[in-house]
């Protein structure tokens, strides 16, 4: 009997982990489960839509999801339509791989206000997550704050202030492109508590910043340090100093000659949002860098005015009945991915939301190890009995030939040399399928 095994959610680290048990040659069946119909998680809702070529991996996902070991189940949500526990009778293994999709709170005074959208939701909305459709993020201000200088800080910033032009033969949405493109946003800040030697933003994702047509990158020198810290890796000393000789050279740039600007501001942490309902600004502590590369605050302050604040500083896993959490860190618990007999997590719900769509392939690879080596040889019935319980309780499955022809009508509705006019709500990809 194959060991069954069933993967929750089809994002990097879910297909990742299908690809190793296929490449293993082990006798097995795979079932993916998403809650959406379509496929590939931060694939399709969190990479930018104008980096295409970050999408192309999903041509070795959907290879792996036709190999005819391996079975798509869209549209079936956990908690909803079948429960963890459920899935763990069921199958020989259970193997969650649900990323991480919420934001962070900011946790400061005033961060209730209306014109504070965490990035999560912001990027779900730009990028055509039904979650996110109608968010109706309001643009109607001039300065944008966003918090945090890692690259999806630098995404949204980007995504901000790129022209039309630059952004037609993307897959942003067309109501988000119409949003941003009426939206009379000229200045972003992009905050960081620490120094430009701390920021997590990429080489090349901080050079891109120089790159755009009606938009100028401002810094004040000042804070560019001279050297590098002397307690890092000397393949992050060589990392850091990229990044600082790039900032360097956006000094170059005549802030005043573009309609837009990405002002790069550090050593600033946020205390408190100010306004009434509506955000007016955040004030920021000024603060210094210390040995250690903590910041540390000077007790001087200072506002940047804004009308909408994007807080992209993380994101935490969501929690699922039947599986231990750690709320603090905001992932699932485990022993490097085993969370209980048969029971396994990888991705960002097991490490957190850190490294590139590549950094998920070893949890993939670590979990069809301990897969294998906990089950020889399978012992419940899998695939059948999912398909019979789905069927019990009348749950509208969207296999793979379904999502195919969601994907076709989405790429010929496609105009100006965009590769798909994506559909955003789940109602719509359904009416593809007729029934
Ligand atoms: P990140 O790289 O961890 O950056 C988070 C930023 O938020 C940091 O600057 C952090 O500062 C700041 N922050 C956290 N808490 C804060 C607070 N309370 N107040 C002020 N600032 C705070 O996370 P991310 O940008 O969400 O990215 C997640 C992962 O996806 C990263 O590994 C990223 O590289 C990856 N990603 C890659 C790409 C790409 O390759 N193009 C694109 C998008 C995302 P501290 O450092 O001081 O904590």
């Amino acid at each position: 009997m194959p060991v069954s095994v069933a993967i929750v959610g089809s994002g990097p680290a879910g297909f990742y982990t299908a690809g190793a048990l296929l490449k293993s040659g082990a006798d097995v069946t795979i079932d993916i489960i998403e809650r959406l119909p379509a496929p590939y998680g931060l694939i399709r809702f969190g990479v930018a839509p104008d980096h295409a070529k970050t999408k192309n991996v999903q041509a070795a996902y959907a290879r792996t999801a036709e190999d005819e070991r391996v079975r798509y189940f869209g549209n079936v949500e956990i908690g909803r339509d079948v429960s963890v526990d459920e899935l763990r009778g069921i199958y020989d293994a259970v193997v969650l791989a649900t990323g991480a999709s919420v934001d962070r709170p900011l946790g400061i005074p005033g961060d209730d206000k209306a014109g504070i959208v965490g990035v999560a939701a912001f990027v779900g909305w730009y990028n055509g997550h039904p979650d996110f459709r109608d968010l109706d993020p309001p643009l109607d201000t001039k300065s944008v704050v966003v918090i945090g200088v890692g690259n999806v800080a630098v995404d949204v910033a980007r995504v901000l202030t790129k022209t039309p032009a630059e952004m037609a033969s993307t897959d942003l949405t067309d109501y988000a492109a119409a949003a941003i493109h009426a939206a009379p946003v000229t200045d972003v800040h992009m905050v960081g508590r620490r120094g430009p030697a701390q920021a997590k933003f990429s080489n090349v994702e901080l050079r891109e910043m120089g790159q755009l047509e009606n938009c100028a990158p401002v810094i004040d020198t000042a804070v560019i340090p001279d050297t590098v810290p002397s307690d890092v890796s000397a393949r992050d000393a060589r990392l850091i100093e990229r990044n600082l000789a790039t900032l360097r050279d956006f000094a170059a740039f005549d802030p005043g000659a573009r309609e837009k600007r990405v002002h790069f501001v550090f050593q600033a942490s946020p205390v408190e949002v100010l306004g009434g309902a509506r955000v007016e600004a955040v004030k920021f502590e000024r603060t210094r860098v210390d040995e250690a590369g903590g910041a540390v605050g000077l007790g001087e302050y200072y506002e940047i005015p804004c009308g909408l604040v994007i807080p992209a500083i993380g994101y935490y896993s969501e929690p699922i009945e039947g599986v231990p959490f750690d709320t603090g860190r905001g992932r699932a618990v485990s022993n490097d991915g085993f969370i209980d007999e048969g029971f396994f997590c990888v991705g960002w719900i097991k490490r957190g939301p850190s490294g590139v769509i590549g950094s998920n392939k070893p949890d993939g690879d670590k979990a069809a190890e301990l897969i294998l080596e906990a089950f020889p040889r399978g012992a419940k019935p899998g695939r059948e009995a999912m398909e019979e319980l789905l069927a019990e309780r009348r749950v509208r499955v969207v296999d793979f030939a379904a999502w195919k022809k969601i994907d076709a009508a989405e790429t010929a509705a496609a105009t100006g040399g965009a590769p798909r006019a994506k559909l955003t709500r789940i109602d719509d990809m359904l009416k593809v399928l007729g029934g």
